[in-house]
């Protein structure tokens, strides 16, 4: 029985290997977009009739914006390096909802929420940019399904031999890597790794968008200095800050303008 496991879960990760094009790495994922896409959208769409959703107000168009810009920048990239058809299942939606809680992300498919408790740390259209171009980040590589990935071996494991994948544990291992609505705080981190990932491409689009790279480490810092105080921000316990993260932002913004400089981009705000 065990080496049936082990063959199943061989198999499924020789098939599931994909390669994530901002890296170049193969990557374990065997949730193709249209399984886990329609369970994301359904849940944002539940998200958000259960929030307060800013609409109309400067700030909201403001991170509208933003999250155009920067996925716009991403389709340039995606195109210019070989994947024009990549984001044909995306469907981007970026939304402010009023909540006093230090939190931002992006579910997959491009399902983005900020929350108006981060916007004093962000401070600025460029701030934002900052959060945006890492959540859209990990939205791009796949991060999600891949910590899903990983899960569903994991259980094959536990359940010896039932090999068979049904659709309520798939929702339930969506629901632990996204558990969002009643459960905000729940969302399991990304692993440091993804993070990493998550911070070149953002640092990368956003520069292609126009935005100053060099305002990353900035918004990390003013991040970590808030997480000094009585309450840390929600952000920080699936991003936690840290001084390597800070100088590997600094150390990477020059090379993001040199990316974007073949956009055609030299001036950023
Ligand atoms: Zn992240």
């Amino acid at each position: 029985m065990k080496k049936i496991v082990l063959i199943t879960a061989v198999f499924l990760t020789v098939m599931a290997c994909k390669v994530n094009p901002f890296t170049g790495k193969k990557v374990l994922n065997f949730y193709p977009n249209s399984q886990i896409f329609p369970m994301a959208f359904a849940q944002y769409d539940q998200f958000l009739t259960e929030n307060a959703v800013v609409e109309n107000t400067a700030e909201a168009k403001m991170i509208t914006k933003v999250g155009q810009r920067i996925s716009s920048a991403a389709e340039r990239w995606l195109v210019a390096n070989g994947y024009p058809g990549y984001l044909k299942d995306y469907k981007w939606e970026y939304n402010l909802v009023k909540d006093e809680t230090v939190n931002a992300w992006c579910m997959p498919g491009g399902k983005i929420v900020f929350y108006t408790g981060i916007l004093p740390i962000t401070q600025t259209e460029t701030g934002v940019a900052v959060v945006m171009g890492h959540e859209v980040a990990h939205a791009l590589a796949d991060h999600g399904a891949q910590r899903m990935s990983a899960g569903t071996l994991q259980q094959i494991g536990a359940v010896a031999g039932n090999v068979a994948i049904q659709d309520p544990e798939k929702r339930n291992m969506f629901n632990q890597a996204y558990g969002l609505g009643s459960t905000v705080g729940l969302m399991l981190p990304f692993s440091r790794g993804h993070e990493t990932e998550a911070d070149r491409i953002g640092l990368q689009i956003m520069a292609i968008a126009g935005y100053n790279p060099d305002e990353a480490a900035e918004l990390w810092k003013r991040m970590k200095s808030k997480s000094g105080g009585q309450a840390p921000p929600e952000f920080l316990s699936t991003h936690p800050s840290n001084d390597t993260r800070i100088s590997n932002l600094t150390a990477w913004a020059p090379l993001a303008k040199q990316e974007a400089a073949k956009f055609g981009v030299t001036k950023f705000q």
